[in-house]
């Protein structure tokens, strides 16, 4: 397999920090908010991607175009909205386990 690109903070990345495109939401159905880790989440299946376009793409594409990428789009921004909540509650409840597992 191929090593990660080192990443070296330069000055014109310091305030930018990770650079989510908030269409990306909509589009690819991610969620903007940046966990711990420094990923982005899934909103239909939680799951924690690199903020890339390349691998948001990729994962949207592999595993949710076939039921998300037909739809009109405001249904999308219905379905964001919906998930948002869904990925809220799911975030909670992972802090919940984290704190009782330690
Ligand atoms: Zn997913």
């Amino acid at each position: 397999m191929c090593a990660a690109p080192i990443q070296v903070p330069g000055p014109a990345q310091a305030n930018k920090r990770r650079s989510f495109n908030p269409d990306w939401e909509v589009q690819y159905f991610f969620s903007a908010t940046i966990t711990d880790t420094g990923k982005v989440v899934c909103l239909v299946c939680f799951k924690e991607v690199q903020v890339k376009k390349y691998n948001i793409e990729r994962h949207f594409k592999s595993h949710h175009a076939a039921a998300y990428a037909n739809l009109s789009a405001e249904r999308k921004s219905e379905e964001v909205a919906r998930l948002k909540e869904t990925l809220q509650t799911e975030l909670e409840t992972r802090k919940e386990q984290a704190v009782s597992e330690i």
